[in-house]
């Protein structure tokens, strides 16, 4: 059996009740065959069973009051994964369908992705079951001081920096901020996605949208093309899929899509950004409403058709794990989809993602192409450390640059093991040799 499958197999057995973070390991796995099979060095050093170990998982109470007066408990968890070249680094999610598995799988993609940035930092991820949708602001503060009051002990500049995800935006890293000056009694970059005034960067708010369609634009940039009169589909409406169409619209595409958890449009003419800003950053209400005021849109609810059915040059998947399957991918393809670059983490399901590169789409995936939110976060870091602000041209600047680099190593690590344009493989296997060479250098830790 190749040490490749041995791992495999172990990780079943251990983890037979996670299926996203199975998915995501096996996947990494699967692409480093090339590298670690042929090299002993990786098995001597046990190097896969530590890199599927997490160092250290938290798991907490989290106790709050509601409106009512009515005590209501979640579940917090902190996963730091690996800190192998830099302090752990990746945001928290807040979501009813956050458990384990989750926090695993987002936390084991997030080494390779941080690695990928080549700035210093490790991967970890957190988050909580709370869901923030139709909660009060007090009640949603009450929660986050709650959140910090266990998680504070666990972080630290030069620990551990969480930032924000789904559910997780300025509002929530604003008060836990907060509780956790209020407790250590410093001023400290411990989280990023800060406010503007207190410690934040510029351009990070739009640093994971921005940073996936310059990751598209270098790569159509290879290949002499660029955005221009391009449609694409996007989904979510959060804050990735809100600027990665900010993006695209400034690059001269047409997007024509978007979801939430209730639903779709579809607006042939393109998408009214400031329309869905409105709603969804200012009444945080629901895309039926954008259908509302645009009667030549048409807004489809979960379950009437998907928002992969519409024909499109790009497709930019931004919400969540899993939301494009191998139907959607067959659509997809049949209509002539020719790029699909991941904004969200692992949105497209295995055989989705295989079938794209079979069928020779190009395909980004999230660790790589999403990968400038965590960027500029680093980026928000050294400003903290520096005590200044560096204008939005700058931070913007430097996004750009990282994405470029990305784009580069993947494509020459797919080429150099023999899997030209696959550039999931070139992710995984670049991200993975970083981490993997400091890990070696550091001993049996
Ligand atoms: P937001 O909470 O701002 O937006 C998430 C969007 O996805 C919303 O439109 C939400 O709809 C939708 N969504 C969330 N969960 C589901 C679900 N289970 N089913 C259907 N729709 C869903 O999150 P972000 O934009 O920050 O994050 C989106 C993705 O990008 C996530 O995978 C995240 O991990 C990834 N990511 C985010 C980064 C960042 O900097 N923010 C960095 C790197 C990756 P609704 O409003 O109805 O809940």
């Amino acid at each position: 059996m190749s040490y490749v499958d041995k791992i495999i197999a172990d990780i079943e057995k251990k983890n037979a009740d996670q299926p996203e973070f199975l998915q995501a390991a096996k996947e990494v796995l699967e692409s480093l065959r090339v590298v670690v099979d042929n090299n002993s060095k990786y098995e001597d050093a046990a190097l896969l069973e530590r890199l599927v170990e997490p160092e250290r998982i938290v798991q907490f109470r989290v106790p709050w009051v509601d409106d009512s007066g009515k005590v209501q408990v979640n579940r917090g968890y902190r996963v730091e994964f690996n800190s192998a070249i830099g302090p752990y680094k990746g945001g928290l999610r807040f979501h009813p369908s956050v458990n384990l598995s989750i926090i695993k799988f987002l936390g084991f993609e997030q080494i390779f992705k941080n690695s990928l940035t080549g700035l210093p930092i490790g991967g970890g991820k957190g988050g909580s079951d709370f869901d923030p949708k139709g909660k009060s602001d007090l009640e949603v503060m009450r929660f986050c001081q709650s959140f910090m009051t266990e998680l504070y002990r666990h972080i630290g500049p030069d620990t551990d920096v969480p930032a924000g995800d789904i559910g997780v935006g300025g509002r929530e890293i604003g008060f836990m901020f907060g509780q956790y000056k209020r407790i250590v009694n410093a001023f400290q970059g411990v989280l990023t996605g800060k406010g503007l005034d207190w410690g934040g960067s510029l351009a990070r708010t739009e640093a994971t949208g921005y940073g996936l369609v310059y990751m598209v634009e270098e790569y159509l940039k290879s290949i002499s093309d660029s955005f221009e009169g391009k449609t694409v589909s996007v989904s979510g409406s959060g804050n990735v899929a809100i600027f990665a169409t900010q993006k695209v619209q400034q690059l001269g595409g047409k997007v024509v899509t978007m979801t939430d958890s209730n639903g779709y449009i579809h607006h042939a003419v393109g998408i009214d950004l400031d329309a869905i800003k409105e709603i969804k950053l200012v009444q945080r209400g629901r895309l039926k409403d954008y259908a509302a005021k645009h009667t030549d849109a048409v807004y489809k609810e979960v379950g009437d058709g998907s928002v992969w059915d519409i024909p499109v040059d790009i497709a930019l998947p931004c919400a969540t794990q899993n939301e494009l399957d191998l139907n959607n991918a067959k659509t997809l393809v049949a209509n002539g989809v020719k790029i699909v670059g991941e904004g969200a983490n692992m949105p497209t399901t295995q055989d989705g993602a295989d079938y794209f590169i079979e069928n020779k789409i190009t395909f980004f995936p999230g660790k790589a192409a999403n990968a400038g939110g965590v960027g500029t976060s680093a980026l928000e870091m050294s400003q903290n450390s520096e005590r200044l602000s560096w204008s939005f041209e700058e931070v913007d600047k430097q996004l750009n640059r990282i994405m470029v680099n990305i784009f580069h190593n993947i494509n020459d690590a797919a080429k150099e093991y023999g899997q030209a344009g696959n550039f999931v493989a070139g992710a995984n296997i670049a991200g993975f040799k970083k981490v993997a060479q400091a890990m070696l250098d550091q001993g049996i830790i």
